[in-house]
């Protein structure tokens, strides 16, 4: 009785304490990729802020002009509101990315999140000269905590460029596809693939081959997969490494509400 409770007690507390300790762990990994990835970032958010500058400029520019086209001034002002909101969307995103939330699974897309990743990444893929490729649907709700799923997706896409850097021709491919009650998210690239001697332990933390890796990348993004009643499973492929992220499927939307989209213009 009284014994039997205790435990009961002890297990959910400890259950708790190793809960908080993963999300403690995915926010302080989110706020070192951020860090690592600060330049890309700036460069992503400067490029509507230079945007909006030249807008601007050439709006006042044509209004100096003795008979202004108004035409054309609202045309530069209206570009310039769009890159503004482009940029307010980057910050919106970053603030969720290293805000410490308890977690929180709800409907959320799957293609919307890979995206969203991508763009993170543009600065590299660009600067590495990677080729995307992509075979998505149009949408994939399933049931996740939205910064977790794209901290797993962060994590894959990062591997596989880190793994590109040298690869001539390089490629990586995102693939989602629907699977039972589940969606599937494979990142693939065609880099050297993963070393034999890491293969056997790829989730196990601290596991790295990289100088200053921490090995923390996949055991964590494994364990919040889990933690969403989905899965992750890495492999090598015959021309270089697969990564595969399996989620559960969102019930259901009532009608009409199926369309939104969380990153989307207000
Ligand atoms: P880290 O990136 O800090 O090393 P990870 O847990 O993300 O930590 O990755 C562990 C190791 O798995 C990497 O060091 C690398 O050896 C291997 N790995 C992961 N993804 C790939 C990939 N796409 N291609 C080749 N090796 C990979």
């Amino acid at each position: 009785g009284a014994l039997h409770r205790r435990m009961l007690e002890q297990l959910e507390a400890g259950e708790r304490r190793v809960r908080e300790h993963q999300e403690t762990l995915a926010h302080v990994s989110r706020l070192s990729t951020l860090s690592e990835m600060g330049a890309g970032l700036a460069h992503e958010l400067n490029q509507p802020l230079t945007a909006i500058v030249s807008y601007s400029q050439a709006a006042a520019r044509l209004l100096d002009e003795p008979e202004p086209d108004l035409g054309r001034v609202r045309h530069a002002v209206n570009a310039s509101v769009h890159q503004a909101g482009r940029a307010a969307q980057i910050i919106t995103r970053l603030r969720e990315w290293v805000r410490r939330a308890p977690s929180q699974v709800r409907a959320t897309d799957l293609v919307q999140a890979a995206q969203n990743v991508l763009t993170l990444c543009h600065a590299d893929l660009r600067r590495l000269d990677i080729r995307v490729v992509t075979h998505v649907p149009p949408v994939a709700s399933v049931q996740a905590d939205p910064v977790h799923l794209e901290q797993i997706i962060l994590n894959l896409l990062r591997n596989a460029i880190d793994a590109l850097e040298r690869t001539p021709d390089a490629q990586v491919t995102l693939v989602v596809e629907s699977e039972g009650g589940e969606w599937t998210l494979t990142v693939r690239d065609n880099g050297p693939g993963v070393a034999p001697e890491v293969l056997g332990r790829l989730f196990t933390p601290f596991t790295t081959s990289k100088d200053g890796g921490l090995g923390l990348g996949l055991s964590l993004s494994q364990t919040l997969a889990q933690g969403m009643g989905g899965d992750l499973h890495g492999a090598n492929t015959t021309t270089g490494a697969a990564f595969q992220l399996r989620i559960p499927r969102a019930e259901p939307q009532p009608a009409g509400a199926g369309a939104a989209h969380p990153g989307g213009h207000p």
